[in-house]
């Protein structure tokens, strides 16, 4: 079983801190907008390798041997701006162990390298960003709450992940979103069940015909 984008693009946006605002007819503007801006910056700069990117973009790179911790969470890669320069840090560590845990349906593990290359991509993307404007911000705001005249409005920072994971997936050519990987990691380690696995899914298959207007 493998999702669609849509579908692992409401993993993604199912996890906003103010999923819950979003009007179920408007999921699938979140998701089709985001996915487009992900393949605008794809189509620009396809064909571009990280080293070539990085260049490009003035930003340095660090490959790390060993894992950084956030929490509980073994952190993969993440970018700082450095003097007003993006320095991306990729964790070598946590990165092999998620490549070697990323055989499914078939298809064969990612080498340790791809699996890096997906990182930095995945990064670029929010360099981008920063230099173009956040996806997030462009898109429309929610409504969290309204008093009389006042209002409060809020974007869906997910929508930036949902459009880095398919830039990723272009640069690699992948034959998903990468955050499937993430799911994958935690199937193949036995840390999500199969059980857990297949109704996580179906829950996000049906908020998306949710979204569609259509029946659960
Ligand atoms: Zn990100």
């Amino acid at each position: 079983m493998v999702p669609d984008d849509i579908v692992l693009a409401m993993a993604e946006l199912s996890a906003d801190a103010v999923f819950g605002k979003i009007p179920e007819n408007r999921y699938l503007y979140y998701i089709e907008e985001a996915l487009k801006a992900g393949d605008a910056q794809a189509k620009k700069y396809g064909g571009m390798s990280v080293d070539q990117l990085c260049s490009e973009l003035d930003v340095s790179l660090v490959v790390e041997d060993k894992s950084e911790r956030l929490g509980t969470v073994n952190l993969r890669g993440q970018t700082m701006f450095e003097g007003g320069r993006a320095v991306i840090y990729v964790y070598k560590e946590s990165i092999a162990s998620l490549a070697e845990n990323s055989s499914w349906d078939g298809e064969p593990c990612l080498n340790i390298e791809d699996a890096l290359d997906t990182h930095v991509y995945h990064e670029l993307f929010h360099v981008l960003e920063e230099k173009n404007g956040y996806v997030s911000d462009s898109l429309e705001p929610v409504r969290l709450w309204k008093f009389f005249s006042h209002e409060h409005l809020s974007h869906i920072t997910r929508c930036s992940e949902i459009a880095a994971h398919r830039f990723a997936k272009g640069m690699k050519d992948l034959p998903w979103l990468p955050n499937f990987y993430d799911y994958i990691y935690l199937y193949n380690t036995g840390a999500l069940k199969e059980d857990d696995f297949s109704s996580f899914f179906s829950r996000m298959r049906a908020l998306v015909d949710k979204g569609k207007g259509g029946t659960p």
